[in-house]
């Protein structure tokens, strides 16, 4: 598969550059010296930041953790409030993916096929959105992935445009074991804006959706 994908890059463009992967700096810090455990080369945290040794702390890339830097910001305000004798963590429960293409690609929480039993899920197109058409970009879907018992929103994941920001309503929504899909339609958002995407693709999800026609 990875060879026929580059295959047909190679003829839709002169040259590809590949720039993923990224590991922890740890060298040189003497981290042995002072008896921080160090795993795969990461330092070893818990969610208040903490490392092994009372008095070290860690945030970042170098904790190997998402290697993301909105989750370093996070780890460094809790490592910071922890050292300083507040009592403050981290959820890694719920960390948006996103990537940062045209269209945009977003992704928060349990990722679900909708033949699975345990839960609903539906894929909306974008192209029902007004902001979309309007901005001449009517393309990708919006997927909502809830609990089919409790009805709960438990993961959201989008391509399209601004998915790298209503990632973040989802993850709102989906925060603390997450609100119902009949608790999210009673929302009223603001019109017309691309974060509706959001709230019919959850009214698809609650089984109704005004902009879809009914098969
Ligand atoms: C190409 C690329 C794109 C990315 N895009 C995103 C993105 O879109 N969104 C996102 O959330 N994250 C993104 N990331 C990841 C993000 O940049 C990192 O997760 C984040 O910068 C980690 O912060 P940090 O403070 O741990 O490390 P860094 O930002 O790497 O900072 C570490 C600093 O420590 C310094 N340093 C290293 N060794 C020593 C030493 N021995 N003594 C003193 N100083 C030292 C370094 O010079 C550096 O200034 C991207 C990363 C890359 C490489």
């Amino acid at each position: 598969m990875g060879l026929f994908v580059y295959r047909v890059v190679r003829r839709l463009v002169d040259r590809v550059l590949v720039a993923v992967g990224r590991v922890p700096n740890t060298e040189g810090l003497n981290l042995e010296g002072v008896g921080v455990e160090v795993r795969n080369g990461a330092v070893v945290v818990d969610d208040h930041s903490r490392t092994n040794v009372p008095s070290i702390y860690a945030a970042g890339d170098v904790t190997g953790k998402y290697m993301l830097a909105s989750v370093a910001k996070v780890q460094g305000i809790v490592a910071a409030e922890n050292a300083a004798g507040l009592n403050t963590r981290i959820d890694y429960e719920l960390i948006p993916m996103v990537v940062f293409s045209d269209p945009e690609i977003a992704s928060v929480g349990i990722v679900a096929s909708k033949d699975d039993p345990r839960y609903i899920v539906t894929k909306m197109p974008n192209a029902i959105n007004y902001r979309a058409i309007a901005y001449n970009k009517p393309y990708g879907w919006t997927k909502i992935v809830a609990d089919r018992i409790s009805r709960r929103i438990v993961g959201f994941h989008m391509i399209g445009p601004w998915a790298s920001e209503i990632v973040n309503t989802a993850s709102i929504a989906i925060r603390k074991g997450g609100l119902t899909l009949d608790e999210l339609k009673e929302w009223v958002f603001s019109h017309p804006v691309f974060t509706e995407l959001f709230i019919d693709a959850v009214e698809l999800a609650s089984g109704s959706n005004v902009y879809l026609p009914k098969r």
